[in-house]
């Protein structure tokens, strides 16, 4: 897996103080993507065991505490992606106890793949769903276009346990 950048402090992709890591690689090609150089999966930089290493770092600073940890891209999600990224997210629920992890992908919730299910099941956010340019909406938080969907995954995975509505939105 390749990553596009890599924000240690940011406060804009998600609640809190973050650290966001923004990967490469997307095949949706959404008319009005504002992010079109992280399409390629070979563009950026190589994300190696340093990288990882160094979120880890990030997220356990006592000095500026982050609440967790943003993935989005490019696609997390990205098949080729979901191996490395499944990695990452393993050492952040193994190594950094209590912080939220929220990635941002194209698919949708409902169509995702066992191996893209499987990362999911350790996330606690999900904002789905391609850029619609025709519903874009500068005002909305945390997604670009009114279709995508910000999924709270534990209630969701709550939900499911009881046997109830599969799905909560947040917003
Ligand atoms: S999913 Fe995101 S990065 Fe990919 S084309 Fe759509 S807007 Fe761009």
């Amino acid at each position: 897996m390749h990553y596009h950048q890599y924000y240690p402090v940011d406060v804009i992709n998600g609640p809190g103080t973050r650290a966001t890591l923004f990967v490469s690689g997307c095949e949706h090609q959404c008319p009005g993507c504002y992010n079109q150089s992280t399409w390629r999966l070979d563009g950026g930089k190589p994300f190696d065991a340093a990288m990882s290493d160094r979120i880890i770092q990030d997220l356990n600073d006592s000095r500026i505490k982050r609440r967790g940890l943003s993935l989005s891209g490019g696609d997390p999600l990205h098949p080729a992606n979901v191996p490395q990224v499944l990695a990452l997210v393993r050492r952040v629920r193994a190594e950094c106890p209590g912080k939220d992890i929220w990635c941002w992908t194209g698919y949708l919730l409902g169509e995702l793949s066992p191996a893209q299910r499987e990362l999911i099941a350790l996330l606690d956010v999900l904002v789905d769903g391609k850029f619609e340019k025709e519903l874009a909406d500068p005002g909305l938080l945390w997604r670009g276009s009114s279709n995508q969907i910000i999924h709270d995954l534990n209630a969701w995975r709550e939900r499911e346990h009881k046997g109830l509505i599969p799905c909560q939105r947040l917003a």
